[in-house]
């Protein structure tokens, strides 16, 4: 039976909450499958993670941006790419550009407070 995405360690993840919690956490639902829970009030579908085709972020350095692991793409203007060296890419799309290694742990964990995430809500939704 597969596990909801936002399920890690006994928390809810998901993009919708201000901090992982484990009061919402039902694991009939959690744990129930996808049939069960897509259904969640708090679930949301993780952004896909895409291959090649990031032109629109130039070009990107694995030095400065290679990933090892996917990231934690809860804000909605994170794009994310695997690179056909195996490394992940997160570009984002307010500053039109690939973000650094140390700039994707911030955004993982605080882009709720992100001003740059503020200014594209403020421009309209990400594409
Ligand atoms: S099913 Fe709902 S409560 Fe459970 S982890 Fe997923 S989003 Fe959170
Ligand atoms: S810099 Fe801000 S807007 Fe861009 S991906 Fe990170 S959190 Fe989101």
């Amino acid at each position: 039976m597969s596990v909801c995405p936002w399920f890690k360690d006994g928390y809810c993840s998901s993009p919708l909450l201000d901090y992982p919690s484990a009061d919402v956490v039902n694991k009939v639902y959690c744990l129930g499958g996808p049939e069960l829970y897509t259904r969640c009030r708090l679930y949301r579908e993780p952004r896909p993670i895409k291959e090649g085709g990031y032109d629109e972020f130039g070009k990107p350095f694995l030095m400065v941006h290679g990933l090892d692991k996917a990231p934690e793409a809860l804000c909605e203007f994170m794009k994310v790419f695997k690179h056909e060296q195996g490394k992940y890419l997160a570009g984002c799309l307010v500053l039109k550009r690939f973000l650094g290694i140390h700039e994707v742990n911030l955004c993982s964990n605080f882009w709720k407070q992100c001003p740059y995430r503020k200014l594209g809500l403020k421009l309209g939704t990400p594409t």
